[in-house]
């Protein structure tokens, strides 16, 4: 295909935010491609050139593409300057600088298989002398580019072409062009993706077979799986009745999930629960595993924890959030912050995988498969059967320092399923005695520039829950509180790179803060209750017409979602269910609904 084909739709994409709409233009634009360009055009779309597991970047700061902009278009670098203070994005600037094609050197037009190979080879420059090679690179790749396609070369390399194109919109499309259309289909090709969360490697594979395609694809060492999800219940009876009466229980530590990747040889790669390759930051787990396990090949999961090693005893999550993102002090942060793997699921047990299997006979396998060391232990469970025994274990676990229990299905159909969140897991922590039910991961959307103390600084940060079905961010609260000093003074600079001049297409709010910014950065807030709002979106129209659901007192918890990208923020859905779960304690109690 040539790349000015591609550009023709990404224009398109560009011009609607309809989600049927989005869906039409891609399947149009699928079929018309080999089934070899499709992984390099679905990456392409998502801004990225490899699955994002893999971690492959561009590198390519801001002012070396305005350096290569200025060589290619043959224009001094004040004048590139100049254009992008007035146009704010580096590809309006390009496309205005660069000449017509037909005025150069016409040589062959761009297909999109060159240029996704000119930009792999942008992004594996390294090393002494790479910076020249990445902007010569690119120079070569503009100087053969119209200015339409230029422009988006331009904002690719810096990370900013947002087309708006999700995955689960990919995989709507290919369903519709490489099969029937049907759930049935779209289930199955999403099945694919959550077990290998390789978009392009499904897009190919349904392109050249259809649905047969989809059974090469399972779970490989080093690919991560999108992880199981748990719902959440309001109380332990509730938990038991789901589950039938019995219900395997664990211990719900508080830390970073992780899941490890031992190889029959070679080294482990440990994946966070946004399946970013971690393995880096915790090279101490990184050595325990393999002697921690009797068998591999093999791929298990946990939670990582910060413990004292000395008395064995659990440490506040906090502390292994220091640890994350970390590139230097790495050997100090290991004495610093220890850390300890519950290990709580085995998904690849030698060469076979377990996924199929029910929970019970997966624990039993994974107590077959781990040897408690001090790195690497197994969760503690217990199954029980009746309530008394059941707030027992609840009580022990958070003497023990976590956060709750997590209760398993013990059913026949208990397999593990990647991606999916359901009542075969259920999560219930010890915040849920108290006023609200849980907290809230919100994306935040915008600021509200501070006053007095905090003139200069936010003062208040505007979230939004995730509306999955309209594909939309919709605020419900306005945090000003629970932030300390340090972070108060850090979050513009944290903030910056999402900054955006006006309120983003998918944000739904009444609210007009001093800046907005796009949907990325997700954080934990706690509140008092949930009630009705004319200014919020979240949920709007739900409980009742032209009301919104608000979050009152809200406080940030101390805690950054690093390991949750917007789409995995709380769901308007779920702060639904918060609502009501909530108006059904406080009505049982006998007062009426909470104030709106
Ligand atoms: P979710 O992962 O469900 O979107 P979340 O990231 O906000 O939610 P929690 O609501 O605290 O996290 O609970 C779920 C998480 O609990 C899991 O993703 C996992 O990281 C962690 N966890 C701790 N102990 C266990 C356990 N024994 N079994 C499964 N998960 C556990």
């Amino acid at each position: 295909m040539r790349f000015a084909d591609l550009v023709a739709g990404y224009d398109r994409l560009e011009a609607t935010s309809k989600r049927l709409e989005v869906r039409a233009i891609l399947v149009e634009l699928l079929k018309q491609v080999t089934p070899s360009e499709l992984p390099p055009i679905v990456y392409l779309m998502q801004g990225e050139l490899r699955p994002e597991f893999e971690g492959v970047e561009l590198g390519v700061a801001d002012s070396l593409a305005a350096r290569a902009v200025a060589q290619a278009t043959g224009r001094p670098e004040s004048a590139v300057a100049e254009s992008l203070r007035r146009t704010g994005d580096l590809g309006t600037t390009v496309e205005e600088l660069l000449p017509s094609r037909s005025s150069r050197l016409a040589a062959e037009p761009l297909t999109v298989h060159e240029v996704y190979s000119e930009l792999q080879r942008i992004a594996a420059a390294s090393g002494e002398g790479s910076q020249e090679t990445k902007v010569h690179t690119l120079v070569e790749l503009i100087a053969r580019a119209s200015p339409a396609e230029a422009k988006y070369i331009a904002r690719f390399v810096l990370g900013k072409l947002r087309l708006g194109v999700r995955e689960m919109t990919v995989l709507d499309a290919l369903s519709v062009a490489f099969a029937d259309g049907s759930k049935e289909a779209r289930g199955r090709i999403e099945a694919a993706f959550n077990l290998s969360s390789d978009l392009g490697l499904v897009a190919e594979a349904t392109a050249r077979h259809g649905l047969d395609g989809l059974r090469s694809i399972g779970l490989e060492v080093g690919r991560p799986l999108r992880p199981m999800l748990a719902e959440r219940s309001p109380d332990l009876a509730d938990v038991l009745k789901r589950m039938e009466g019995r219900a395997a229980l664990e211990y719900k530590y508080d830390g970073l999930r992780v899941q490890a990747h031992v190889p029959a040889k070679g080294p482990v790669k440990l994946f966070s629960r946004r399946l970013e390759e971690i393995s880096g930051q915790f090279p101490e787990l990184v050595a325990a595993l393999p002697e921690a396990l009797r068998r591999r090949p093999a791929v298990v999961e946990g939670e990582c924890v910060p413990v004292d090693l000395d008395t064995d005893e659990l440490r506040p999550f906090q502390e292994v959030s220091r640890r994350r993102g970390r590139k230097y002090d790495l050997e100090r942060m290991q004495s610093e912050v220890p850390v300890r793997l519950f290990l709580f699921d085995v998904l690849l047990d030698g060469r076979e995988t377990t996924l199929e299997l029910p929970f019970p006979e997966r624990r039993r396998r994974l107590e077959a498969l781990v040897q408690n060391t001090d790195r690497v232990r197994l969760a503690v469970q217990t199954t029980v059967s009746d309530l008394p025994s059941a707030e027992r274990f609840f009580e022990e676990a958070i003497a023990a320092g976590c956060e709750g229990v997590m209760a398993k299905s013990l059913a026949e159909g208990s397999r593990y399923r990647a991606g999916a969140r359901g009542f075969w897991w259920i999560k219930y922590k010890r915040e849920y005695t108290h006023a609200l039910a849980d907290s809230v991961d919100g994306v935040v959307v915008g600021a509200f520039y501070g006053h007095g103390r905090r003139g200069g600084r936010y003062g208040a940060l505007l979230l939004a829950v995730y509306d999955r079905a309209a594909d939309r961010f919709e605020t419900f609260c306005k945090v000003g509180s629970g932030f300390d000093d340090a972070t108060l003074a850090e979050l513009p600079a944290k903030l910056r790179p999402y900054e955006v001049a006006e309120r983003p297409e998918s944000v739904a709010t009444e609210l007009a803060p001093d800046v907005w910014f796009r949907p990325a950065v997700v954080l934990e807030v706690r509140g008092a209750e949930l009630t009705l709002s004319p200014i919020h979106r979240a949920s709007f129209g739900a409980v009742r017409p032209g009301a919104g659901l608000a979050l009152r007192f809200p406080r940030f918890t101390g805690r950054w979602r690093d390991d949750k990208g917007p789409g995995e923020a709380t769901t308007s859905a779920e702060l639904l269910s918060l609502y009501r779960s909530q108006v059904r304690h406080v009505t049982k109690g006998g007062a009426t609904e909470p104030e709106t």
